[in-house]
């Protein structure tokens, strides 16, 4: 399977453009350590598919060769989108590919309702056709714009690791998990490689930095911590995504990279080819 990393970062990215927190600040001061919303090009046998639709989803394409347009004028090789959920950070990128004439966008039913606002706004600009993801549910934490007073459904199915496959390889997605369920296990198990929440490295982060009054696991997000050792006991390639700037791990000199290293462990770079 073709696979790049497009992106590495939870909402806001790093550097957040309203955060001076050492992780932004640090990104700020050294370039390299930049990391734009978590995403992944991947091709499959029925074409090419951006997983998750991130604000930088446009220099995201430019910045994958195979996904670039040509050689006709107007000529994309980009089918769609796959959607782990219906989080802002992972959906208002569908906005920015208005100017493409068809577009299929994979989710599970409940992320695709409450996706409806964009399916209007997008209308009068590109033809969007909708079909079921490959998904395994991981939690049940809706977005905050998709409030309970929303009229949308209580759904295990609001956030879902996704299983991609070319026929030859496997790969499981799972930027957001807030719960790791047996059946998660089974597809792990069975999985070339495997690419899931890198959020918070522990689950006191959110409050211990002061971006929430919630632990990790409240945010739904697992934290490093407590999915590192499953992880490390499976048989497939395993990296971390989704940095929040607040998780140690986005300073490279930060020892809890020599934690995951010593486990087989990897922590995802934006640009990153893997091959499958
Ligand atoms: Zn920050």
């Amino acid at each position: 399977m073709r696979l790049q990393v497009l992106g590495t970062a939870a909402g806001g990215g790093v550097p957040q453009w309203n955060c001076a927190c050492p992780g932004c600040s640090g990104a700020r001061a050294h370039p390299g350590r930049r990391r734009s919303h978590a995403s992944l090009a991947v091709q499959l046998d029925d074409g090419c598919f951006v997983v998750n639709a991130t604000p930088d989803i446009a220099d995201q394409i430019e910045a994958c060769p195979w996904l670039r347009p040509g050689p006709g004028p107007r000529q994309s090789p980009l089918a769609g989108v796959i959607l782990t959920d219906a989080e802002l950070d992972h959906t208002i990128g569908l906005l920015r590919l208005r100017e493409a004439d068809t577009l299929q966008v994979r989710s599970t039913p409940v992320v695709r309702e409450a996706l409806r606002p964009f399916a209007d706004i997008l209308r009068p600009y590109v033809r969007l056709t909708w079909a079921a993801a490959d998904a395994i549910p991981v939690s049940g934490k809706r977005p905050r714009y998709a409030g309970h007073d929303a009229g949308l459904p209580e759904s295990p199915e609001w956030v879902s690791a996704l299983r991609l496959t070319d026929g030859t390889s496997t790969l499981v997605y799972a930027p957001a998990m807030g719960v790791w369920p047996a059946a998660l296990d089974d597809a792990l198990a069975t999985a070339d490689c495997v690419i899931v929440d890198g959020t918070f490295w522990d689950d006191e982060e959110p409050r211990r930095t002061g971006i929430s009054a919630k632990t990790a696991t409240r945010m739904g997000h697992l934290p490093i911590e407590a999915t590192m050792e499953r992880l490390a006991r499976l048989p497939g390639r395993c990296l971390y995504t989704h940095l929040n700037n607040t998780n140690p791990l986005v300073d490279p000199d930060a020892e809890q990279h020599k934690v995951l290293a010593e486990l087989g462990l990897e922590v995802a770079a934006d640009g990153m080819v893997i091959d499958l």
